[in-house]
This record gives structure tokens, C-alpha cells and sequence, in this order.
């Protein structure tokens, strides 16, 4: 029998509750997928997200020495992060089993750098391009020169991002170039073939074509004015509504357009023959907030006030689209239990009748399709670091809960009635509250990487970095 064909998709920043119109414009083409509402990514950034997501495995971000305050700027701050060698990424595992692996992206968290390239054979990524000068320039000259000026580097970072390197001006690759490269590197009717494509088009800075801009009335220029809004934001000024609807806009503009690109990918991937027995997994590495809890963007630097730290772990961040096509076993269904990105490799090879690799955390969730969700409870944990202090965030269909487990703090939703996450009840259960701990620090010892260990990864890392 012929082997099937699997691409994933993952879109930067794409909050689950934003995702609807993509996913029912995708099923024009696609037929009906399953789809899972309530996703929890692993992380809330791209780099506490993908390495767990790739490997199955927990614990791999949370044990960071340090999380940079601004992560392009120090060359240490980079040894923690990314895929570490004794974990098993998908690919590598579709490889052994004669697929022929294809990689795009152009964000360098997912990069080679970081160890995204193992098990592809080919993996087009944002150190591949011209980025790749311009990112080590960052990286070890301006940046370690950033780090070691004292009271000076302030200025010259400001000056640096505003005039030599402002995102505004210098966004990711759109998602028709990324389509275009990945066309080139598919041969007609191809089997057996397992693709990873992630856009960044919904991620900041807000700025699709201009056809997605002019329906919403704006163009390049009052778009660019409106991004700025996240500047606002970090200086603590106040941002006004109208600013914030033209801002989610963009946001929801920038939507379409990745829909629209999709239709059009695959389209032309039919007229090459691959869509016949095609698996198609669209998801995101974590959502965006628009100040649901005061906090713009995702998690991407230090916040000056530690309980602050707690933002970062909302439902718009951490609650991400999952949606399957192609699974002609199943009937299309929406499923509402709680799953986490842990179980996406053993998932994708279940689909592909691989059997799971050992070190691989999670399980598979095809058999809450059957199930239908049944009367099994499920539950999601993610991890994040945050000013140097490790965050672990419970997620099931009732209880949110955030514990930083240094200090003992904690905040605890009821989200059936409160699904907002409004209103901390931890003081008012604590029952429940004893329960969630003891499955977390159950969960933290068993995933606690010693700072010994950590120490010594790094070192392996500038060592090989040196060697370069
Ligand atoms: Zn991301």
C-alpha cells in the first residue's frame, strides 16, 4: 500500500478562538476536519512552545538558567534553548521510516541553530536565507557588545532596533514566498512525504498585502502606525479602544490572508497530485493577547512586576487551534475535551501506523475521536520561565490553575463559570487548590533538569559554537 502524505501547519500567533473562519475556509478544499477547541500549546513563545512539541517531551524549557530579557542580543542566553540532543524531534522518527521530510519557516527560533533541522532532509529556514547574516551580526556583534556596555546600552539598543533593525520594517517572510519555495521542492505525485510549513504572517508586526489592508480602509503606512501600538504598550501608555479595534483588525486581516494562501497551496498541491491520500494538521505554536488581561502580544521579555509573569499563561496565549483533515477513518467532529501540543508527534505517527517511540511523552488523542470525548476527564499541563522563575499552568475542562512554585504563588479559575479568567478564587477552594499542586509538583519532579545538567548543556553549546 502506498504511504500516505502529512503536512503539518503551524501559524505563529494564531489564537484558537480568532481561528474559526480559517479552519471552515480550509474545509472547502479539504472536506470537514476533526477538530480539537481546546488545545493548549506547551509554551506561550515560540521557543517555550516547538522544542516540546516537536520531541513529546516536557520539561525542556521550563529549566532554563536564564530567559533573555531580548533573546537576539546574547549569545549565552541561546545555549538553553531548542531542541536538546538526548529528544527525539518527529522528523527524525518520519525519516527512519522513509518519508522524505520538507521544512519552511522563517523564524529563527525554529531554525537549525536550534537543532530544528534533525531528521529533515531539507529544512528552509530563516538562517538559510540572507537573515543568516544579519542574525549573526546580532547576534554576536551587536549583541555582546549591547551586553557589556553598562549604562550606555540602553541607548544604543534603542538605537539599534529603531534605525538598523526595526521589525516594522523588516517583517518575516510573507506566506506566498514560504508556498512559493515549498511548491519548487515537491515533485509530482509524490507518497510518503511529510511536510512542516509555519507562517508568521499573524504574528506582530500586523502587515498583509495590500488588497487585506484596503479592506479594512488602511494602507502600509497607517498599518505601520497602528503596529506601533505594542511600542505604546511596553512603555505603559495608555492604549484607547479605537486603537485597539483598528490593531485587532490587522490581526484578523492578516488571518485572511494566511487563509487565502493556504486555499491557493492547496490547490496547486492537488494539480500535483499529492492531495489524494493527504493528512493535513493545522495548529499554532501559542495565540495573542489583545489586553484580555492587560498584556499585549505573548510573552517575548521580562515584565517589571513579578505577578505580572502570571499573564503570560491566559487562555488567549495558550489555547491553540488543532484541526485534522484527511482522516478517513473518522467521521468530521468537533471535540471539546482539553489536549495538549505533548500528544502532536505520537498523534501524527499514529495516523501514519508508525509505532510511538519510547521516549515520547505523550499519547496519542485518536482515541478521544472514537470516544467522542466519553466521560474520561483529560487535562493539559504547560511550562514557561518567566524573570528567571519557572511558571506551570493546569488546564481541563473545568480548572485553570498557575503555580510558580518558588514562592508559592498561585491563581486558580473556575472556567465553566469564569471562562474569561477573570476572578482568582484559589483562597476561596482550597481543596482543589491542594489537589492541582500535588499534580504539579508531581509533574515538576519529574521533569526538574538539575541546574548541574543545565550548566553543562550550555557549556556543550558555546563550546560547539566556538568551534564554528
Ligand atoms: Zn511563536
Amino acid at each position: 500500500m502506498d504511504k500516505k502524505n502529512l503536512i503539518l501547519i503551524t501559524i505563529d500567533c494564531l489564537r484558537a478562538d480568532y481561528s474559526h473562519v480559517l479552519i471552515e475556509t480550509l474545509a472547502k478544499r479539504l472536506g470537514k476536519p476533526v477538530a480539537f477547541t481546546n488545545c493548549m500549546a506547551l509554551g506561550p513563545a515560540t521557543a517555550l512552545s516547538f522544542p516540546g512539541m516537536f520531541t513529546s517531551a516536557y520539561g525542556q524549557t521550563i529549566n532554563l538558567l536564564h530567559v533573555p530579557k531580548n533573546p537576539e542580543n546574547s549569545l549565552l542566553d541561546l545555549a538553553s534553548y531548542g531542541i536538546k540532543d538526548d529528544k527525539l524531534p518527529i522528523p527524525e522518527v518520519l525519516k527512519e521510516n522513509n518519508y522524505r521530510t520538507l521544512g519552511i519557516n522563517s523564524n529563527v527560533w525554529v531554525s537549525q541553530q536550534y537543532g530544528f533541522g534533525r531528521g529533515f532532509d531539507h529544512l528552509f529556514d530563516a538562517l538559510t536565507s540572507q537573515r543568516k547574516t544579519k542574525h549573526l551580526f546580532t547576534t554576536l556583534k551587536v549583541g555582546q557588545r549591547i551586553s557589556f556596555l553598562g549604562p550606555v546600552k540602553n541607548f544604543l539598543k534603542k538605537i539599534y532596533w529603531k534605525f538598523v533593525n526595526n521589525p516594522i520594517n523588516n517583517s518575516f517572510a510573507k506566506a506566498t514566498s514560504v508556498n512559493k519555495l515549498l511548491l519548487q521542492n515537491i515533485n509530482e505525485n509524490e507518497k510518503g512525504l511529510f511536510v512542516w510549513v509555519h507562517y508568521m504572517d499573524c504574528h506582530w508586526p500586523f502587515l498583509p498585502p495590500g488588497k487585506y489592508l484596503r479592506s479594512i480602509g488602511m494602507d502600509i503606512k497607517s498599518a505601520k502606525k497602528v503596529n506601533k501600538i505594542l511600542h505604546k504598550c511596553k512603555e505603559g501608555r495608555t492604549i484607547e479602544n479605537r486603537e485597539l479595534e483598528l490593531y485587532k483588525k490587522l490581526y484578523i486581516a492578516s488571518i485572511e490572508y494566511v487563509s487565502d494562501s493556504l486555499l491557493q497551496l492547496f490547490e496547486a498541491l492537488e494539480n500535483k497530485g499529492i492531495m489524494d491520500d493527504t493528512v493535513v494538521i493545522l495548529t499554532a505554536d501559542h495565540g495573542e493577547g489583545f489586553l484580555e488581561h492587560d498584556f499585549l502580544a505573548h510573552i517575548s521579555g521580562s515584565f517589571t512586576d513579578e505577578n505580572d509573569c502570571f499573564k503570560a499563561g491566559h487562555r488567549e496565549i495558550l489555547n491553540v487551534p488543532l484541526a485534522i483533515y484527511g482522516l478517513k477513518q473518522f467521521e468530521p467532529r468537533i471535540i471539546d475535551k482539553t489536549v495538549s501540543h505533548i500528544s502532536l508527534a505520537p498523534t501524527i505517527v499514529d495516523i501514519l501506523g508508525i509505532k510511538k517511540p519510547k521516549k515520547w511523552e505523550g499519547k496519542s488523542i485518536l482515541n478521544l475521536i472514537d470516544d467522542g470525548g466519553g466521560s474520561q476527564e483529560t487535562f493539559a499541563i504547560s511550562e514557561f520561565k518567566a524573570n528567571d522563575k519557572d511558571y506551570y499552568v493546569y488546564t481541563s475542562r473545568k480548572w485553570k490553575f498557575f503555580w510558580r512554585i518558588i514562592d508559592d504563588q498561585c491563581r486558580l479559575f473556575n472556567l465553566i463559570t469564569d471562562p474569561k479568567e477573570t476572578t482568582d478564587i484559589s483562597s476561596q477552594n482550597p481543596e482543589i487548590v491542594k489537589e492541582l499542586k500535588s499534580t504539579l509538583r508531581d509533574h515538576a519532579q519529574l521533569h526538574r533538569v538539575s541546574k548541574k545538567d543545565e550548566l553543562r548543556n550550555r557549556i556543550r553549546f558555546i563550546r560547539s559554537k566556538l568551534k564554528k
